[in-house]
């Protein structure tokens, strides 16, 4: 699978004209696993939908896999099923009178015969780690949170995308919710090699999962890199608004306290504890 974005803007038009989105010049490929973040109202939601068709930019071209998306006669469906996209509280998009019917949706859209259908609703709910026999005649209304998010997560599964692209998806999970859901996109991506483009202002999360990192500020694209690049730049992060991992933030304040040599471009916590220990010997 390869995206290319060429020039796009996107602006929306209802009571004031607002620049959604200035001059996005992007290539994406296969291999990679995108964290998406920015500050609220920095395009990102926008971008996500420009490019499984849902909303067509003001300007520039979109060419998915060769395909030009943003062309006159394009068929949506097929890229639709290609670019899967979980939007941000995707549960409230449950409306089938079961877990069944709901996760087979999509497939039947895509005018599979039962037997596939059925196969996809077991392998998709298998995924995101629901028992098939257990849940699949309850009412998606009747589920907690968590599992209807799994739910609305695995009716996007069961289209066999080549691309996932979610939206928060780990907004209002709890500590346990959040784990499982980042196995999951692990498992996605570095087992079943989706790409998988993720949005989220949990940046522990980006820097955990991502290969690469995009900051979107004010609809232009300002950092685009691998975690360790995006994130050693704390000056860059600050001026934006943004956050950084804390333990990375720790290591920045050890720096400025005079740790000259302690390293910056550290994100998870085993690491940055292993380099505290070599940063404390070599002072000895
Ligand atoms: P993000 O997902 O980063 O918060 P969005 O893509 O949702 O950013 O929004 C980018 C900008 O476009 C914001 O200024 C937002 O208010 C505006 N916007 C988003 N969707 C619409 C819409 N449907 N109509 C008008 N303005 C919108
Ligand atoms: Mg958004």
């Amino acid at each position: 699978m390869f995206i290319e974005l060429k020039n796009i803007f996107h602006e929306y038009n209802q009571d004031q004209l607002v620049k959604a989105l200035v001059d996005i010049n992007l290539s994406i490929t296969g291999s990679e696993f995108i964290g998406l973040v920015g500050h609220t109202g920095s395009g990102k939601s926008t971008l996500v939908q420009l490019l499984n068709g849902l909303i067509k930019p003001t300007r520039g071209q979109i060419i998915i896999d060769g395909i030009d998306i943003t062309a006159e006669k394009v068929n949506l469906n097929r890229i639709r099923q290609k670019i899967g996209l979980v939007f941000q509280y995707p549960e409230h998009q449950l409306f089938e009178e079961t877990v069944y019917e709901d996760v087979a949706f999509g497939p039947r859209n895509l005018d599979l015969n039962e037997v596939e259908v059925k196969k996809r609703v077991e392998e998709s709910l298998a995924l995101v780690g629901l028992e098939y026999e257990k849940i699949k005649d309850r009412s998606p209304f009747n589920l907690s949170g968590g599992q209807q998010r799994k739910v609305a997560i695995a009716g996007v599964l069961a289209m066999k995308p080549g691309v996932l692209i979610l939206d928060e998806p780990s907004a209002g999970l709890d500590p346990r919710g959040r784990d499982q859901l980042i196995d999951l996109l692990y498992n996605l991506h570095f087992e079943y090699e989706m790409t998988i483009i993720l949005i989220s202002h949990r940046m522990e999360e980006i820097a955990r999962l991502a290969t690469r990192v995009l900051v979107l500020d004010h609809g232009k694209l300002v950092l685009d890199g691998s975690p360790q690049e995006v994130f050693s730049n704390r000056k860059k992060m600050q001026e934006l608004g943004l956050d950084l991992p804390q333990i990375t933030d720790i290591l920045h304040r050890l720096r400025e306290r005079g740790f000259d040599n302690i390293r910056t471009d550290i994100f998870t916590i085993s690491e940055a504890s292993r380099e505290i220990v070599t940063e404390l010997r070599r002072r000895d």
